[in-house]
């Protein structure tokens, strides 16, 4: 609670319920019903809300236009001079920012503080990419004219995020369409919200010190699903981002997509490693602990399949096997604990059933599965994760349970193990393991691996913000973070100049 105090979260609030509403200028509770989220480590309750209604959005929208007019003028460095100074705030209180990651989503310290220096990376990427909103400059086919594109910001942006990277996926979508010219309208997971109040009183506190700035471009709702499908539905938002579960994504983009908005989506995976029998097996067993059971498997990025070729499959699991036996599992702010809670019991009946489903599908359990009450925190969700070997076809290996389950399935040729890597329906992330040059091309060919990430002797797990993030498939089709993901935040003008004192027609139409 001390780190809430220190980032002045403890004020965000009337008596014991915190704000659902705000927007720098303005700051109130929810008019809708009351819910409370709890931590996973031993499921108390950490806060109070009420939910923020449609009919409050209203107003929200209101200051976000306004905001979108003043910001969109103000030159695109001196946005990022706002980017700036929000790294270093983050820089400042890295270690709070943490803790209320581990205290909602239930990491493990080192990987919260990496999700907080993922917010500070892509700012410092950001800042440098304000100076950089490039468009091309195209020859004319028309005497005395020339063309050129433009880059321009889009509008207000709506960034719906879920429980597991509360931080980061926000900081991917907000320091991006800050320096973009859009305000960012956030609204996060009804089990993270403390990590939005988090983030918005940092921003806060470098708008107070920028007047030239409009306070709005920074703001947060708090509220459940039916928010959600508002924001969807609103024209306020010529973007909505979305990340979370599939079914979430495609009820996003339908309404988006019937106003003629445009979505962002980062949606499920269902990821999977290619072992092959060349593979240096130390480097793949470190990777394929850290991708199958880091974040206690509630990541997107997180390994769910394992396709081994036969020769090296039972080597692999019995090695592995041992490593998982030996996994500290426990509470996340504890120093040592690899492995933290679930983030809570619908997480873990989840898993059960999938394990049930597995064995009835012919499945076999190598190791775990089990709940671990004891030495760790009563109340939270801690699991031994589990390793399973089942036929690749099996019906439950191609969805997503979003809990530490790895299956391992077995491959005799590379191009079989291609095909059973994309026969799922998700295509977010993939990684082979291999010392043969010519089965890391092929993976990484037209007729190699269908997902956004194709990685080569690393795992699934763990991107850089540097590259373009996100997968095909069901995994909704966006990019964010690095590269040309910029270009998600901006409407592009096509900008045809006469400097001749005739009037040419393209396509050499003559009209007269
Ligand atoms: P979730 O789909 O339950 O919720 C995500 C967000 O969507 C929440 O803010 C929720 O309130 C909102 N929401 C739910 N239904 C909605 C609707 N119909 N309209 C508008 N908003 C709606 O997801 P979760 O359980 O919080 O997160 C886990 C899922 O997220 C997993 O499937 C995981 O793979 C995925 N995920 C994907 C990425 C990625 O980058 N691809 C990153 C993180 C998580």
């Amino acid at each position: 609670q001390t780190c809430l105090e220190t980032l002045g979260v403890n004020k965000l609030k009337e008596g014991d319920t915190y704000y659902s509403v705000m927007t720098g200028n303005t700051m109130s509770l929810g008019q809708g019903s009351a819910f409370s989220a709890h931590s996973p480590i031993d499921g108390k309750v950490l806060s109070n809300f009420l939910n923020a209604t449609p009919e409050q959005l209203g107003e929200v929208n209101a200051e976000l236009k306004a905001a979108f007019k003043a910001l969109r003028t103000i030159p695109a460095p001196r946005r990022g001079e706002l980017v700036r100074r929000i790294g270093e705030e983050a820089r400042k209180y890295k270690h709070e920012l943490a803790q209320v990651i581990a205290l909602e989503a239930g990491k493990i310290m080192p990987e919260a503080l990496g999700e907080v220096q993922e917010w500070i990376d892509v700012c410092d990427f950001a800042v440098g990419q304000s100076r950089m909103l490039h468009g091309l400059s195209i020859v004319s086919e028309r005497p005395g004219h020339r063309m050129m594109e433009q880059w321009q910001p889009l509008g207000p942006v709506a960034v719906i995020t879920a429980f597991n990277f509360p931080m980061a996926v926000w900081s991917w979508n907000a320091m991006l369409g800050l320096i973009c010219g859009d305000p960012i309208l956030l609204k996060p997971s009804e089990k993270a919200p403390l990590c939005a109040l988090a983030m918005y009183q940092i921003a806060q506190n470098v708008l107070a010190d920028m007047p030239d700035m409009p306070k709005a471009s920074v703001s947060v709702m708090i509220g459940d699903r039916d928010l959600g499908e508002a924001i969807a539905a609103s024209d306020t938002f010529p973007l909505v981002s979305a990340t979370g579960s599939t079914a979430m994504g495609r009820a996003v983009a339908q309404t988006v997509a019937a106003r003629l908005g445009r979505s962002l989506l980062e949606l499920g995976g269902n990821n999977a490693m290619i072992v092959s029998d060349t593979a240096d097996l130390d480097l793949a067993l470190r990777a394929i602990v850290f991708s199958a059971a880091g974040t206690a498997g509630q990541r997107c990025t997180t390994l769910r399949r394992l396709i081994c070729h036969d020769d090296i499959v039972d080597g692999l699991v019995s090695r592995l096997a041992k490593s998982y036996s030996s996994l500290p599992i426990g509470n996340p702010l504890a120093e040592g604990t690899l492995v933290g809670p679930l983030i809570d019991a619908g997480s873990y009946q989840r898993m059960q059933t999938a394990l049930e489903s597995a064995k009835r599908q012919g499945g076999e359990i190598v190791c775990g599965g089990e709940r671990v009450t004891e030495g760790v925190p009563q109340g939270g969700y801690y699991v031994k994760p589990a390793i399973v070997r089942i036929s690749h076809d099996a019906p439950i290996v191609h969805e997503e349970t979003f809990a530490p389950i790895l299956y391992v399935l077995t491959y005799t040729d590379f191009a079989d193990a291609i095909e059973i890597q994309n026969e799922v329906p998700q295509g977010l992330s993939s990684a082979v393991f291999t010392e043969s040059m010519r089965e890391a091309e092929f993976f990484m060919s037209p007729a190699g691996s269908d997902c956004g990430i194709a990685n080569v002797n690393i795992g699934t797990s763990g991107a850089e913000i540097g590259g373009a993030f996100g997968g095909e498939k069901d995994t909704g089709g966006g990019r964010e973070s690095g590269s040309d993901a910029w270009r998600n935040y901006m409407r592009r003008t096509t900008n045809t100049v006469n400097y001749g004192g005739d009037l040419p027609l393209a396509q050499g139409i003559v009209f007269e």
